[in-house]
């Protein structure tokens, strides 16, 4: 099935910029996308991921294990251990966890077959094997039950599912980007799962009248003609796989000055963001987007460009101040940046 070139998609520019940012580097963590239905937010994923440089993959196995990796499949895949095998070239992958999914469907569970024809304890993979190396998508994250939100977010942090129960002990690598969206108005979200987002924005249905018909006009052409339509944008997707490539590999080059550091300290300490890992990320954000930027020294540039992006989810309720979480990020980084 054809899929909407990302840099065809209108307007959701910090929709765009996060899902860069985190193709850059993984390890500033999952985006939580709040808005309205029909915003084309799992579009956006799907687009990204159909643009990302492929991965190569050992040929048949179920975990998207890396060939190049020493030794081959990792301790837990059934083909570890075994001799080299091909491998095969594959897109990133992108996954959607339904929000009925079980946890045996998300984790993997005991072939149940395997166990009553032949006998045999075969552990079948679940969402969170075939989501490795690529993205775990969770359309409205916040109705799900809490305590497979919070499986999910361990195994996002740690690389790595665990499964221990009916006699099965594996642990395979499961190394996603969790890409939740919400709505705030359906279900609260706990503020200690907020923060472990690296990640949130609001994406809404634009407002002003050009940016609309041309959200049509797009569609429109694209759905009347999805090979013309990519073809049209192919430059530009190539253009942007080979910058995203470009950056991935900078980034092990770029520094952050200690005034970028520092400013990254005041910004969050006037905000009153919990612990560090408001900060962490803020810093770890702004390398990311230096990079794509073509910088290898991190700037006030990118500490202001990413900082409602890494911090707006993580605001304490201020009685005093009820404006909306990015208008209190926007008026801490003039105070910041004015002194
Ligand atoms: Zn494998």
């Amino acid at each position: 099935m054809a899929v909407f070139p990302f840099t065809a998609i209108v307007a959701q520019d910090e929709l765009k910029l996060a899902l860069e940012l985190v193709a850059v580097d993984p390890a500033i963590g999952g985006v939580l996308v709040f808005g309205d239905r029909g915003t084309g937010k799992s579009t956006a994923v799907r687009a990204l991921a159909q643009l990302l440089p492929h991965v190569k993959v050992v040929q048949g196995c179920q975990y998207n294990c890396d060939p190049e990796a020493e030794p081959g499949c990792v301790e837990g895949c059934p083909l570890a251990g075994r001799k080299k095998r091909p491998s095969v070239e594959a897109q990133v992958p992108v996954v959607d966890l339904p929000l009925g999914a079980t946890e045996d469907r998300v984790v993997g569970a005991l072939d149940l077959e395997a166990a009553l024809t032949r006998g045999e304890r075969v552990f079948s993979p679940g969402l969170l094997a075939r989501a490795n190396r690529g993205f775990l998508y969770i359309d409205e994250v916040n109705l799900l039950p809490d305590h497979l939100v919070d499986l999910l977010l361990d195994v996002a942090a740690s690389g790595e599912n665990v499964v221990e129960r009916e006699g099965i002990g594996i642990r395979h690598p499961a190394r996603f980007v969790l890409i939740g969206s919400g709505n705030p108005e359906e279900g609260e979200l706990r503020p200690q799962l907020l923060d472990r987002f690296g990640l949130s924005l609001d994406v809404k249905t634009p407002d002003d009248i050009p940016t609309r018909v041309e959200v049509v006009k797009r569609r429109a052409a694209f759905e009347r003609n999805p090979k013309a339509f990519s073809d049209k944008w192919a430059p530009k997707e190539r253009a942007l796989t080979s910058r995203l490539k470009q950056s991935r590999a900078r980034l092990a080059d770029v520094t952050t000055p200690d005034a970028v550091l520092e400013r990254a300290a005041v910004l969050c300490k006037s905000l009153g963001t919990d612990g560090l890992r408001g900060e962490l990320t803020l810093v770890k954000a702004a390398r990311a987007a230096a990079s794509l930027a073509g910088e290898t020294v991190v700037s006030d540039v990118q500490l202001r460009k990413v900082a409602t992006l890494a911090l707006r989810h993580r605001l304490r309720r201020n009685p005093l101040d009820e404006s909306a979480s990015s208008t209190r990020v926007e008026k801490a980084l003039e105070q910041v940046f004015a002194a």
